[in-house]
């Protein structure tokens, strides 16, 4: 097993030549039907899987060539760790001795016994609690299961009314090295009685609160952090729609540039937004959402 990756202070990000990527292909498909998601119970037509799974393979493959360091979270738009190809992939890059970290974003609907042929220095999950799709006791145990098993993993909840009851009870039956998450949800105005409810569950919830005023301030997308897709198009991160170049043709190249938008609102993109100091708060668990102190 390799070391895991040091809590220093900024993280593996201060690594000269460490790349972090965001990854995310074609699929769009997912098995869970929450009311707050475009994908909700979509299907992907066999062509579209097949052209995920030769896009991610392609992906690990450019990685697994690297020589310098790099980590990956996927943050594909459904639900990856269903398919054999994200569990492959998750299990063949953490056992790269350049790899730092590879971490997704997923519901864990998926069964955890792949997790076993993993380095689990180097593997970590973003997992999701939706509770309109699996029993409260249910998830809790996937998530018991994890610590069992010596997961690296973040739990987290959008910061719906009707989610609050169920934050607290996971809250307090996790143990409190693992962190839990609340996810603003979009477009919803907390009163600050409201926000203190959530807080009491996640005490990092302000960063979530309301949008980040990114417009001119320094990021670190597009030079240390890029986003790429299935064909290997390179973004600066999933917001910012202009191209940076290929990942695969070798016509990108990291450049510093402040935020060209008015605000940043997702965690996977304001985490990286210089004057929030997150890598500080989340060093050594910047994209699997790891604050230092667990
Ligand atoms: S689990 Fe995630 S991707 Fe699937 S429907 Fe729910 S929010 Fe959407
Ligand atoms: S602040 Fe957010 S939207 Fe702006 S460049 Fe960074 S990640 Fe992208």
């Amino acid at each position: 097993m390799k070391p895991a990756e040091p809590a220093a202070p900024g993280g593996a990000a201060d690594d000269a030549g460490h790349l972090m990527i965001l990854y995310r292909g074609p699929l769009s498909s997912c098995d869970y039907d929450c009311s707050y998601c475009p994908f909700a119970k979509r299907r992907d037509d066999p062509e579209r899987l097949r052209a995920d799974r030769i896009a991610l393979e392609r992906f690990t493959g450019w990685v697994a060539g690297r020589d310098h360091p790099v980590s990956v979270l996927f943050t594909p738009w459904g639900e990856g760790l269903v398919r054999s190809w994200y569990r492959r992939a998750m299990v063949e890059l953490s056992h790269l001795p350049h790899v730092r970290r590879v971490a997704i974003q997923s519901n864990f609907s998926c069964r955890p016994d792949w997790l076993a042929e993993a380095d689990l220095g180097t593997l970590a999950l973003w997992v999701t609690y939706h509770p309109s799709q699996i029993t409260y006791e249910r998830f809790r145990e996937k998530c018991r299961d994890l610590v069992s098993r010596g997961v690296r993993f973040s739990v987290g909840i959008v910061g719906l009314p009707e989610h609050l009851e169920y934050a607290r009870r996971l809250r307090a039956d996790l143990p409190d090295r693992v962190y839990l998450w609340v996810n603003a949800a979009e477009g919803r105005l907390y009163t600050d009685a409201e926000a203190a409810e959530w807080t009491a569950v996640d005490p990092l919830f302000r960063y979530s609160r309301t949008p980040h005023r990114s417009a001119g301030r320094a990021c670190r997308t597009g030079d240390s952090v890029i986003s790429v897709d299935g064909d290997g198009t390179v973004r600066r991160c999933h917001f910012v729609p202009a191209v940076l170049g290929n990942l695969y043709d070798g016509t990108f190249r990291p450049r510093t540039r402040p935020c060209p938008l008015a605000v940043c609102d997702c965690h996977i993109g304001y985490v990286h937004l210089e004057p929030t100091g997150l890598y500080d708060v989340f060093a050594g668990g910047i994209l699997e959402r790891i604050p230092r102190d667990r």
